[in-house]
């Protein structure tokens, strides 16, 4: 089915917020509406110097009538259902409305306005209703279901038979096959969910703004920059409290970036517990009886839907594909990260000492709100690298052509050219035509790499066109980014951590590009989550290998290659303090795999003796190294669609850096080796069990030595 995906995550970006009256568009007539055909651009690209922001309002609500009108043609076809009656006649509906929502959740991620943002609110309520009258819609269900039943004689060839495995098992997951008084109890679950969740995200985004911590005097904030100092000062000032105050404010994380300065113990120690104890002051802000509540409710939803717990329900469509198998490799994990922790605790404390010694002050034991502060200093005098060295060597241009089109190129004998006729949604987004190894031309890709005010933080990929061989469209991809911008005439120099981001989001890229699917469900990177940063987390591996990495890592003046001493400083610099980002990473993560392993028969929790239960029985409990969300904040899977889904970032790194391994023995960066791995992974999209589709391109199941390795966690 076209773009569920799509419906999915427009729902579920802006399901909490409220919805406004949607203002009266004055339409032209449909037809003068650039989304209503195929654009006439190559590959379809979207006509964006004809794209008004009060196109897409019609678009989408003809683009969701026309597709209720097929889908209830489908559904009430007189004829006896057959594959292609119903599978493929679903995958062809629906492609207006998956046009304009392609471009709309594009443009709206990354060039933002007011009649955007509304349209965004508007739009999702009709969204969700939409997707709930295709999965529980029970003649189409039926017909879905007598199709699934004939599959073993049917004599599909294997990708059709995975888009009825895929197609089916979604239908189920949504509670197609319930009665109707299950169906009516599983809707009245998930309203409450929602509304619950809703609920946790005011508090949460209340209690954080509450918990900011006032400081009396400037010489408690020793350490911060002057900039900072002001910005505590304005902060202080624009909540109405008297000169003389400051306020630091908290993001969402545990650990607050200002703790890595903050020389006055007593203030370190006011702001970590202000963090940490955010949703947990008794006052209408705690969400502790919100979350044990809500970990309930979807105890009773999987069990509605037959399965044991909640994490079990939802990791049935992924590669781990039960709560098991990712609990058991994320314990796999623990081990080596705590071991690493401990070691680099062991470091920090030792500075302590000595600075304590030399200030003839009493020691004193670690805290974590010490562990950032003391790190830095291990950082300063072990792996001591400055910035401001190593940009000269990343110009953006020279990184994108000689670095990462490289690498595509050395690998999957891809070539690229810049093209300046096609319409974009912004002047610093650049355009280049993907030709394939024969010269033929594949795909578009878009970039948009600068900062702007109305961008959304971070990097991401996504299609402004997907890739399916029914539909006859090819995959038109962007990237977008969020680099600072150089002044006009100023070269664009990069952080390392920049570079390492354009290599992750072409990663994704390329699984786009690459994307060879019949059918639009199965196509490109519409695979699980913990497959889908896989492809982006393996390409980063290419930026530091020797051959690609001297091809690029050039100085932007004078063209000499980046000292050795300089690179081997940088890459030692990235085994830094890994120990305690994979352990507070894997606490949150097994947080999350506990909580929605619960049976819906077990009583309702106390979340405080929980989550220290959790953390000692999973061997992850350390006092210094706190999970990077209490269970209380922990937005992602109370609110933000992650549940029972964390472990997948970690879980991708196995992937990635076990691939990796596989390139390493078998001579790096060559043809041949990409060419297999284009064709046995990064051109299959979702058309195989992705556990089997791994094995048999590896030749073997993930290990997780090669993360251990890669990730500083071997001692
Ligand atoms: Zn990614």
């Amino acid at each position: 089915m076209t773009n569920l995906r799509l419906l999915t995550l427009a729902a579920s970006v802006v399901a909490s917020i409220t919805l406004l009256n949607s203002t009266n568009v004055l339409a032209d007539s449909i037809t003068d509406n650039p989304f209503y055909a195929a654009s006439s651009l190559p590959f379809q690209a979207p006509p964006f110097d004809k794209i008004k922001d009060s196109d897409y309002a019609p678009a989408i609500d003809e683009g969701i009538k026309q597709h209720d009108a097929e889908v209830q043609q489908i559904a009430n076809n007189p004829a006896a259902p057959t594959f292609e009656n119903t599978y493929v006649a679903l995958e062809k509906s629906g492609v207006l409305l998956g046009r304009v929502l392609q471009v709309f959740n594009g443009v709206s991620g990354a060039n933002t306005d007011a009649a955007l943002q509304q349209l965004q609110e508007d739009v999702a309520p009709k969204l969700a209703a939409h997707q709930d009258s295709i999965y529980l819609n029970t003649k189409l269900f039926q017909r879905i279901d007598a199709v699934h039943k004939q599959l073993a004689t049917l004599k599909l060839d294997p990708e059709s038979a995975r888009l009825v495995t895929v197609v089916y098992r979604n239908f189920l997951l949504s509670g197609a096959k319930l009665s109707d008084a299950n169906k009516s109890k599983l809707k009245a679950l998930n309203e409450e969910e929602s509304t619950l969740s809703s609920q946790f995200n005011n508090k949460l985004r209340d209690a954080t703004k509450k918990a900011a911590l006032v400081v009396d005097s400037k010489a408690q904030l020793a350490g911060l920059s002057d900039a900072e100092i002001v910005a505590a000062a304005q902060a202080a000032k624009d909540r109405g409290l008297p000169e003389g105050k400051y306020v630091l404010t908290l993001q969402n994380t545990t650990q607050q970036p200002m703790l890595q300065d903050l020389t006055d113990r007593s203030t370190r120690e006011a702001l970590f517990k202000a963090s940490w104890n955010r949703t947990e002051m008794g006052d209408e802000n705690d969400t502790r009886k919100l979350i044990v509540r809500i970990a309930a409710i979807r105890a009773q939803q999987a069990k509605l839907l037959g399965f044991k717990n909640y994490a079990d329900w939802k990791l049935d469509d992924q590669m781990a594909k039960d709560a098991k198998t990712a609990i058991g490799f994320m314990q796999k994990l623990v081990p080596a990260a705590t071991a690493r922790a401990k070691l680099e605790a062991k470091d920090i404390q030792a500075v302590i000492d000595r600075d304590q010694a030399a200030l003839k002050q009493p020691t004193f034991k670690l805290q974590p709100w010490d562990w950032n502060l003391y790190a830095e200093q291990v950082k300063k005098e072990r792996y001591d690298v400055d910035e401001n060295q190593i940009r000269p060597y990343f110009e953006l241009n020279n990184v994108l052509q000689n670095g990462v089109f490289y690498a595509a190129n050395q690998l999957y004998g891809l070539t690229f050219k810049e093209r300046h006729d096609i319409p974009v949604y912004q002047e610093d987004v650049r355009v280049f035509d993907v030709f394939d190894k024969d010269g033929t031309q594949i795909a578009l890709f878009y970039c948009d790499y600068f900062k702007r005010d109305n961008k959304n933080g971070g990097a991401w990929m996504d299609n402004f066109v997907s890739q399916s061989k029914l539909l006859g469209t090819k995959p038109v991809i962007f990237n977008v980014t969020n680099f600072t911008k150089p002044a006009a005439g100023q070269p664009a120099l990069l952080s390392f951590d920049d570079v390492i981001t354009m290599f992750h989001e072409f990663g994704h890229g390329l699984h786009g590009i690459f994307a060879d699917e019949q059918y639009p469900t199965l196509s490109g990177t519409a695979t699980a989550r913990d497959f889908v940063e896989f492809p982006s987390q393996f390409n980063e591996h290419w930026a530091t290998d020797p051959g690609v990495f001297a091809h690029f890592a050039k100085h932007y003046q004078t063209g000499e290659a980046m000292p050795s001493a300089l690179v081997d400083k940088m890459k030692n610099a990235g085994k830094f303090n890994k120990g305690y980002g994979m352990t507070e990473l894997s606490a949150a993560a097994l947080l999350d795999l506990d909580w929605h392993s619960l049976s819906a028969t077990a009583p309702l929790q106390d979340a405080d003796k929980f989550e220290i239960a959790a953390l000692k029985k999973d061997k992850i409990y350390l006092t210094e190294v706190p999970s990077r969300y209490r269970s209380s904040y922990f937005l992602h899977i109370w609110a933000n669609g992650y549940a029972a889904g964390y472990y997948a970032y970690p879980w991708t790194q196995m992937l990635a850096d076990d691939a990796f391994d596989w390139f390493l023995t078998h001579g790096g960066l060559t043809r041949d080796n990409g060419d297999r791995f284009r064709a046995m992974i990064l051109s299959r999209g979702n058309t195989e069990e992705l556990a089997l589709l791994y094995k048999t391109w590896r030749g073997r199941d993930p290990k997780i030595e090669p993360m251990l390795e890669n990730r500083g966690l071997k001692n």
